[in-house]
């Protein structure tokens, strides 16, 4: 029994009913004789727990609330006495002296629960029974302060994060997608020069040697250091400051691909051609350092 035993002691939930007496006593057994009463399936189970949580809460007439439960598995393994013949209506008197008679080197017993008399639980005696119980669905009990008149499952608090993220995750990508398309696509193509061959460029930027940014029209160096980056900074015909980073230059100044401004609103989308290219090189050492 080591390992297993190790690992289900580990669980609080399967010692509590050893540790806490219940001072009502339990189907068969009267309370000094600790016990957890198990269902067989899921329907037994809420049934029971439904019971149960309804005479508690009107007892102590509680108002309106939603209650959280969780369902849990648990495997059992033991010497069990058959108590099903006996009626679920037997008064308590008689099932607690049936009970009584269980000899200590029994597990437990099985019985017919009073809420699903057809159905059958298992009253636990000892904790080494109890293999390691693992959480299943979670349910919320809704108590209209007379009765719990609605039940439905709920997804637990992790299980609920882990859909947020990957709705948000998808929401993102779909995001990055749209805007990925958009962005290759000029709202207002006057002209669509293609990629696939190179055409004689349209615009011709004049080289600006001065300091300070390029004027509308203009090209100017990046420093040799940063050149294999950023190629060059332009400025497109409205003004707008674009280094050239995805693009390549030939050696006669030709810019390829066409060069769309980003700017909001922009339409500049040319190809084109940078005058003086070929000797930038020689006004870039006029530069200071
Ligand atoms: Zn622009």
């Amino acid at each position: 029994m080591g390992p297993k035993l190790d690992s289900a002691m580990l669980q609080n939930w399967n010692l509590a009913p050893f540790t806490y007496e219940n001072p009502e006593g339990t189907t068969f057994f009267a309370p000094e004789r600790s016990c957890l009463e198990l269902a067989d399936t899921p329907q037994t189970a809420l049934a029971v727990s439904i019971a149960r949580r309804s005479r508690f809460l009107s007892r102590t007439k509680e108002a309106a609330a939603g209650l959280d439960m969780r369902m849990l598995k648990t495997p059992v393994e033991g010497k069990f006495i058959d108590l099903r013949t006996v009626s679920a209506e037997l008064p308590r008197e008689q099932r607690w002296s049936l009970g009584n008679a269980v000899p200590a080197d029994i597990d437990g017993v099985l019985f017919r629960p009073a809420e699903r008399p057809t159905a059958t639980a298992i009253a636990v005696l000892k904790g080494q029974a109890l293999g390691r119980s693992i959480q299943t669905t979670h349910y919320r009990f809704e108590w209209n302060g007379v009765r719990i008149d609605r039940l439905y499952p709920r997804f637990s608090r992790e299980r609920r994060r882990f859909l947020q993220r990957r709705i948000e995750m998808a929401l993102s990508w779909a995001k990055a997608v749209w805007r990925a398309i958009w962005s290759r696509r000029p709202f207002t193509p006057r002209r669509s020069p293609t990629q696939r061959h190179t055409p004689e460029p349209r615009t011709r930027l004049a080289h600006w040697r001065g300091t300070g940014s390029a004027p509308a029209g203009h090209w100017t160096a990046c420093h040799p250091s940063t050149e294999h980056i950023f190629k060059a900074e332009v400025t497109c015909s409205h003004g707008h400051r674009l280094t050239l980073k995805g693009h390549s230059i030939s050696a006669r100044g030709q810019v390829q691909p066409s060069v769309i401004c980003r700017h909001p609103g922009c339409d500049f989308h040319e190809f084109v051609m940078l005058d003086n290219w070929s000797h930038r090189r020689a006004a870039q050492t006029a530069l200071p350092r």
